[in-house]
């Protein structure tokens, strides 16, 4: 990947993180990492939705004084609260997300906000030269093109958080892209993958909420259940690797030990191995290109470990099938597949939608809306809004 606009810190200096999403699954991971390297790692802003009483503990254990909170009221409450460490500047909304993303004296911006809420946030950040470290994979799924064409632009590094596009970061590097011939990620097949069909129509949200091997926010955990988590990865290495979907494919394993097999034209592959926590790839972005001790142990190979691998069964699945036609199509299919996916996945949460609707949302989503190449991002915006709207209706109907 190209070197960043702005050289990092100064050799010796600790790595400055702006840490969006802090409050959540990845955010976590995220300040177990930093509280293991604090001699590489500073913690100097941090964001979320909502959550500011978490906020200020976290601010006060890292000495963090820039922090944001997207929703207006919660930034107001907690400027009240006087939970804040005292000299703490609280930005309120999306602005005050963009702001944080682009402060002065940040190396990197770690981006784990759940769904496409973090996409001004991180363009904001590559605008401004910082690397990117990317979790929110629905970022790309939605405006991919300009979200590399801007990194492009600016020189900056996009360092992938997700585990199996971290993986695929490793195998590939110091080899030319030419000699790459296709991808596969792993997926664990989440918490259905060994349910009988019939039952799937009675799954609830505490079924789907069972992973077998990672503990997620609810979110990625659902899409992980009907695998329209791993189609979204599709599409993400599509945009980080700069392949052609016929290069990007899928694949199950049970255990979540192997993130991703790269073939190379020789028909060589290389695989990419660590347990299951997220803090192995969370803490390859944030100390890349170094390497440290990790904040957990790794796989004991010299003991009996068993690496299972089969097809994706799409009828189990139709959600990867749904969000490869999506890729295949390009153009704004991937946005309305990914608009729809997060409303209905809402909405199965909330307990307004069966389970095997959210498939039913999308897949009428995709039907309902003519694709075309979007001449500019804001184009892509119109149609994520518009989705959203008519996949609500959709929802409403289940009723
Ligand atoms: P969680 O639901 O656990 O956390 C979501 C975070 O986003 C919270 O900090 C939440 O704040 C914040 N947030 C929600 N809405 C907004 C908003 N409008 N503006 C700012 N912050 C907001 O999600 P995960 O950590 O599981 O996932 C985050 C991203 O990382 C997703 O895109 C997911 O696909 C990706 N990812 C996650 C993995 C995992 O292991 N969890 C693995 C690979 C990728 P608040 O608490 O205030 O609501
Ligand atoms: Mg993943």
């Amino acid at each position: 990947m190209d070197a960043p606009a702005h050289p990092p810190a100064a050799a010796g200096a600790r790595r400055r993180v702006v840490l969006l999403g802090a409050t959540g699954s990845i955010g976590g991971s995220a300040l177990r990492v930093i509280a293991r390297h604090r001699d590489r790692l500073e913690l100097v802003g941090i964001a979320a939705g909502s959550n500011w009483r978490r906020l200020s503990e976290i601010a006060r254990e890292h000495a963090v004084r820039s922090v944001a909170l997207c929703d207006p009221a919660a930034a107001a409450e907690a400027t009240a609260s006087g939970h804040f460490p005292a000299g703490t500047r609280i930005l309120p909304g999306l602005a005050g997300l963009t702001e944080l993303a682009s402060m002065p004296g940040a190396d990197v911006v770690l981006v784990a906000v759940v769904g496409t809420a973090g996409l001004e946030p991180a363009l904001a950040a590559i605008a401004s030269g910082k690397d990117l470290a990317l979790a929110s994979k629905e970022i790309l799924v939605l405006a991919g093109r300009f979200v590399m064409e801007a990194a492009r632009r600016s020189g900056t590094r996009i360092l992938p958080i997700d585990s199996e596009h971290n993986a695929v970061f490793q195998c590939i590097e110091g080899h030319p892209g030419a000699a790459l011939s296709r991808v596969i990620l792993t997926a664990s097949g989440g918490a259905f993958r060994d349910w009988p069909l019939e039952r799937l129509a009675h799954a609830t949200p505490s079924d789907a909420l069972k992973h077998p091997n990672w503990s997620m926010g609810p979110k990625i955990t659902v899409d992980s259940a009907t695998l329209a988590n791993k189609g979204l990865e599709l599409m993400e290495a599509q945009w980080l690797f700069d392949l052609r979907p016929s290069q990007c494919a899928a694949v199950i394993h049970t255990q979540s030990l192997v993130h991703c097999l790269v073939e190379f034209t020789d028909g060589s592959m290389l695989a990419q191995l660590a347990p299951s926590s997220m803090t192995f790839p969370i803490q390859h972005a944030l100390l890349y290109p170094g390497r440290a001790p990790g904040v957990e142990p790794p796989v004991d190979f010299t003991r009996t470990v068993n690496l299972d691998f089969r097809p994706v069964d799409e009828a189990r699945f139709p959600m990867l099938r749904l969000a490869r036609e999506a890729m295949e199509a390009a153009g704004v299919a991937p946005a309305v597949f990914n608009a729809a996916n997060e409303v209905a996945v809402g909405a199965f949460l909330g307990g307004r939608i069966p389970f095997l609707a959210i498939h039913a949302v999308v897949a009428q989503s995709l039907a309902r809306n003519a694709n075309f190449e979007p001449p500019g991002l804001s184009a892509v915006l119109e149609v994520d809004s518009e989705v959203r709207r008519t996949a609500l209706e959709d929802v409403a109907r289940f009723k």
